[in-house]
This record gives C-alpha cells, structure tokens and sequence, in this order.
C-alpha cells in the first residue's frame, strides 16, 4: 500500500500528543451545545480534528530548536532578519512586512491598494480576504474558471483564472477601476485546487497591457507548486522551489498566511517590490501589528517560520502531503461518496448536494453534514457553503454558492495513513445512510464571517 502512490511518512516521531474518543451519546449533547457549529466545539471533544489545515502544523524538532533563538527584542531582532532573508530568497520580492497572521497583511494590503468602489477581481473568494477588499470600499467579483463551480469536472488546474472573465471585467468598468487582480495559489474555496504556471504568465501578460497589478494570495503555494511539478508540462524536472520562485516572478506581491504552508502555528506577511507602497504599509504596520520587525509574531515564531519555509519546499515533505489527503480521497470515490474532484491540496471536500440530494441548499446541508459526521465519529469538519458564504453586503441576501461542502482539511505533518482509515470508513457509513441527515436553520447569526460563531437547530 505504502509505496510511491502513497508514500510513508518521510519522518519519525519523537513527541506524541494523546487524543481521548468520547462516546456517542456525549458527542450528541456536545452537538446541540456548540449549536451545531463545529467551531464551537471544545478541542478535547474532538478525535480526529480536521476542521481545518490552518495553525495546526505540527513543527519539527528543527523548528522547537529554533524556538530557543527567539530574539525578542523589539526592534531589530535577529530573528526578523533571517526570516526576511529567507522569504526573499524563496519567493523573490524586494519587500517583507511580517504580520500576526494573514488577515493582517490582507487588512494593510486592501488599505493601500484598493479606493473606494474599485474592483478586486479573484478567482474565487476566500472569507477575510474578500472581507478586508469590501470593508476597504472594494468590490469582488470572481473570475476563476467556470470549472471550479462544479465538483464534477476533472480539470488539472481548476483554479485558473478564466482570462475572458477578466477581459470582459476590463472592458466594462475601466482598468483603473480595478485596484489590482488577487490570484489565490491554491483556490481553498474551490477545493484546493491549484493554478497553472501558463495561467500565471497569461493573467501577467493581461494585466502588463492595463497596468493592473497582481496580488497573490501565496497561503498554500508550496501545495500549488506541487500540482505544477505533477501536471505541467516542462515541470517534472524542475524543484519545487524552483516552481514556487517561478510562480512568484508573475506577481507584484503576496499576503501570506503562515499558518499554513509556513509550517508553523501562528504569523504571517506582507510582500511587494513597490517602494511607495513599502514605505506606507510600514507605517500602517506599526498601528494594526507591531514594529515592522516583528508585525504581531514574536522573535520565536519568526525563527520557527523561516524554518518551516525551508522545509516546506523539501521534496519528501511535500509529495507526502499531497499524497496524504489523496490517500482519504480515493478511499472515498471507490465507496461511491460524492467529492469534489479533482482531489486538492489541502482537504478532500464532500459534495452535500450530491450527499444529501432530499435537502435544499436553504436547509443548509453541508453545516448537517459536518454535525452529523461529528456525532457518529468524533471526527470534526468545517461547512464551506451557503453559511461561509454570508449575505450580499449591499442587498442582505444570502449569497448562493454553488459549491455546497463540507471540508476534511487534513493538518500538515499531524495524522497518519492509519487516521485517514478511520475517517474514511465514518464517512462511508453516513453516506449509505444520508437520508436520515435532517436540515438546520439558524438560531443565531453573526452579521460578520458568520460561519465562526453562528448557531442553529434541527428542522
Ligand atoms: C487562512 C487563509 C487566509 C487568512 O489567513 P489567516 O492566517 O487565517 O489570517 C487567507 N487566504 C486563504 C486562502 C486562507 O486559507
């Protein structure tokens, strides 16, 4: 089993963390206490925690090591110095402004360079991202390939972006009311799937003719490079941190979220090659992070970081990680669980329409799914439909998304082949039983990223 296809994991353990199963009956009070949000439920109540990929690194000794050469000055430490060093030399921009996590440089990002009812064009949303661009007077409007809306067409890179869309968005409103293009590697609301290189050069080529600038959203390019390495022509033999520097040469920047493809818990960045802009998110950096030199993360962190960085663009490492969560894909399409294909980087996502086709989308079943699946496993998920989508900032409606899922985000480096098994035979039991799935509405409604603290209740 363990071979190439799905290789073994490419290190050993050294600390072990125990995780507790409670039984079913604790698991349904839990439910209908946390309102039938899995955020809201207590860690300690979870067996197999993927709610999400994000923060739950688990950090090499390497990195714990580094934890000891925390210079926590607060300026100018030596920690800053290295990470700066090192995200220069992967990614290639003259630019780095660390930031608490990724929301922070999205905030200062969408401070600078959107005005007030420009538009912010992505292929696809992701939930802080597109909140900063509106609460900044800017306006979304997806152009990602018609592909990525359905869970059912096998595309190698459904994450491109779709160059007519943006052509025709140019047209109609005027290049300079476009603040800049935000090109997300991988697509996390689409499945985790990833952008071609020839994609990238063609947005670069498109945006050179209008003078539009280009923003990635680079939170999981370690994974995307991966995809490119594995499907593009030209990039078998390349290394991945050949691919991810390549990658990055088409853009005038990034956020960066750092507990992702970082391989860390916490922190994040900010990058550019524009001098203007430098200097003014330096001085919006010190009002929303800290010193310019740290942004919210301690001497630690960083060092952790710019660890992880390093390892996160081994080989070994990251064909493990891919082929981790293929591993919980392909045990669910051969039982016949409809899944957002082709597999992504990051999480394999079940299909609730497909899951549960005797539920509407107004009875939200894809929050359902995520409960139920807790209640017969312990195994915790995330919603990502109509719920994380929220309501139209301007109408009050709720935005429809076609993609209705529910994600298994599987934690970086954290669980096994063996943990992959449980999850999948729970998921394939629910599936032969789905009927008996009920829908939920809610009780309680956050007016913003609803998702994180909404509550609701069986209908
Ligand atoms: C997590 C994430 C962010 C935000 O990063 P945080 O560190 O959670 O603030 C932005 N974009 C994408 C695609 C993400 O997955």
């Amino acid at each position: 089993m363990l071979d190439k296809k799905y290789p073994a994991e490419p290190y050993r353990i050294k600390s072990v963390e125990y995780v507790k199963m409670i039984n079913k009956a604790e698991r349904e009070k839990v439910i209908k206490e946390a309102g039938y949000n899995t955020f809201l439920i207590n860690s300690e109540d979870v067996y197999i925690d993927l709610l999400t990929d994000s923060g739950t690194n688990a950090m090499s000794d390497r990195q714990w090591a580094g934890l000891m050469l925390g210079d926590e000055a607060y300026a100018g430490s030596r920690n800053w110095h290295r990470l700066e060093k090192t995200v220069k030399e992967l990614f290639g921009f003259k630019h780095v402004i660390p930031t608490h996590q990724g929301r922070g440089a999205e905030n200062i990002l969408s401070t600078l360079a959107i005005k007030k009812g420009q538009y912010t064009p992505g292929n696809m949303y992701f939930t802080t991202t597109r909140y900063h661009q509106e609460a900044n007077g800017g306006i979304f409007h997806d152009i990602v390939i018609d592909e990525a809306h359905d869970t059912t067409i096998h595309h190698p890179f459904k994450g491109n972006i779709c160059l007519k869309k943006l052509e025709d968005l140019i047209k109609k409103v005027g290049a300079e009311q476009i603040a800049y293009v935000c090109l997300a590697v991988t697509v996390n609301l689409a499945g985790g799937q990833p952008v071609s290189i020839e994609n990238m050069k063609a947005v670069r080529k498109l945006c050179d003719k209008h003078k539009i600038k280009i923003f990635y959203d680079a939170t999981r390019c370690v994974e995307n490079a991966y995809f490119i390495k594995e499907r593009e022509k030209g990039y078998a033999n390349k290394s991945i941190k050949e691919i991810v520097f390549e990658m990055f040469s088409y853009a005038d920047g990034c956020t960066m979220s750092g507990k992702k493809d970082c391989l860390t818990n916490i922190g994040g960045f900010l990058c550019m090659n524009d001098e203007e802009m430098f200097l003014r998110a330096k001085e919006l950096v010190v009002v929303f992070e800290g010193m310019p030199s740290y942004g919210g993360m301690t001497g630690r962190d960083m060092e952790a970081m710019a660890i992880g960085l390093e390892e996160s663009v081994q080989e070994e490492y990251i064909e493990h990680r891919i082929k981790q969560v293929r591993y919980l894909g392909e045990q669910l399409l051969a039982a016949g669980v409809p899944i957002m294909e082709p597999i992504g980087g990051h999480a394999v996502f079940l299909d609730a329409r497909r899951f549960c086709p005797h539920l509407t989308q107004e009875q939200l079943p894809a929050q359902a799914l995520a409960a139920r699946l807790y209640v017969e496993s312990g195994v915790r998920s995330m919603e990502r439909g109509i719920v994380s989508a929220g309501r139209d900032i301007n109408t009050g409606k709720n935005h429809a998304p076609k993609l209705e899922l529910v994600r298994l985000t599987i934690p970086r480096r954290v669980y096994t082949y063996a943990h992959m098994d449980v999850v999948a035979r729970a998921v394939i039991d629910i599936h032969k039983n789905s009927k008996s799935i009920r829908g939920l509405k809610f009780v309680y409604e956050p007016k913003m990223l609803r998702f994180f603290n909404a509550r609701f209740e069986e209908i």
